[in-house]
């Protein structure tokens, strides 16, 4: 199928940031966004690169009432050579497709909808930004847009990207965040949608997270929905606990959502010889670590943070400092090995990453 696509006029486009060092996260679009639609009985149709506008949907659309919505998060870098550079893009795309099935939504086309953002980023390509740390975040997402008000999937949806230049997503940096363990509130429960990247999972974590923020944390950690004992994840990221010298990660076992940083630390980590694991990790066994001086480090992974360092944790009102409060050996060094391979300066041997640029 083709892409058409329609630039902006000179004269709309937008001012570009003028400093790379305050980007921030999530505040800036660029001049265009790919778009197309989907008709029951005819599939995906009209894929277009267009001018960035506001979308017309009925008040009706049933994404609005019912939280049929998918979206992905993903990052096109400024390689040193001066290339655009994508991660594993494909995975995400795999991740969206997996999503759209918990939800009862269209499947994309991986082929089409990898070509629509290459074109996409290819148009705003000086929107992707030069600095050390900032790159060029991308929103893949999806929608219901027919309106009815009965609930039931619904017969057409939107799919859209949009992208924009972003800097270090936590203002900290890399300094470690302090972490809150949730003991009443839940994020998903197994059976439930915590696999699906979809809207409604961030809209039940804003209290808990709000609440926690007010007792002056940066992000929650959650247990599992049945038994509040076993570790999940934290926030937008999957959670790894190096306990003596073993690496942990909770198991995707129904309720956490596959990261593809999860998998990334897990391949590498398994090329340096650590023994990494992926089982269910008691809060309990955690904070006995804390307390004996076995929890060596603890840190979040994303592909907004990349990693992000955990230097206390607070569990029923006790605090633990982890790793004297510092971001660990450990964290830093995957931290360094995985921007490496997303800018380009070290070796890919797993084929993470492709040039979209000539
Ligand atoms: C997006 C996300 C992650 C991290 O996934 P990456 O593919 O590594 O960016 C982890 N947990 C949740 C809940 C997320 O939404």
């Amino acid at each position: 199928m083709e892409i058409l696509v329609k630039k902006a006029d000179a004269g709309a486009l937008k001012p570009k940031p003028a400093d790379e060092s305050k980007l921030g996260f999530g505040n800036i679009t660029t001049d265009h966004m790919f778009l197309m639609d989907y008709e029951a009985g005819k599939e995906w149709i009209n894929p277009r690169v267009v001018p960035y506008e506001n979308l017309s949907i009925s008040p009706a659309a049933m994404g609005i009432h019912y939280g049929q919505e998918i979206f992905e998060g993903l990052k096109a870098y400024r390689g040193k050579d001066g290339g655009i550079y994508l991660f594993r893009a494909r995975d995400n795309f795999i991740r969206l497709n997996n999503s759209a099935k918990r939800l009862c939504m269209p499947e994309v086309d991986m082929d089409l909808v990898m070509e629509g953002m290459r074109k996409l980023i290819v148009l705003d390509r000086d929107w992707v930004p030069r600095n050390e740390g900032t790159s060029l975040y991308i929103r893949p997402t999806m929608i219901a847009t027919e309106p009815h008000l009965g609930v039931r999937p619904s017969n057409s949806y939107i799919f859209f990207i949009i992208v924009g230049p972003v800097g270090a997503y936590y203002k900290e940096g890399l300094n470690p965040v302090k972490i809150y363990v949730e003991s009443k509130y839940v994020r998903a429960a197994v059976g439930g949608t915590g696999t699906a990247k979809t809207a409604g999972n961030y809209a039940a974590s804003l209290l808990a997270a709000e609440e926690a923020k007010v007792k002056g944390f940066t992000q929650v950690l959650w247990l599992d929905a049945a038994n509040h004992r076993f570790v999940e994840e934290v926030g937008t990221m999957n959670m790894f606990f190096l306990i003596g010298d073993e690496l942990i990660t909770a198991p995707l076992n129904g309720s956490i959502l596959p990261g593809v940083t999860r998998d990334s630390v897990i391949k590498i980590a398994g090329d340096w010889g650590i023994k990494i694991t992926e089982r269910s990790l008691p809060i309990d066994e955690v904070i006995e670590a804390a307390q004996n001086g076995k929890l060596k480090e603890a840190f979040g992974t994303g592909t907004a943070a990349v990693i992000s360092p955990v230097g206390q944790i607070t569990y029923k009102e006790k605090d633990y400092i982890v790793a004297g409060g510092k971001m660990g050996e450990l964290s830093h060094r995957l931290y360094d090995e995985i921007t490496g391979i997303q800018y380009g300066k070290r070796p890919d041997k797993h084929g993470w990453v492709e040039r979209i640029t000539k």
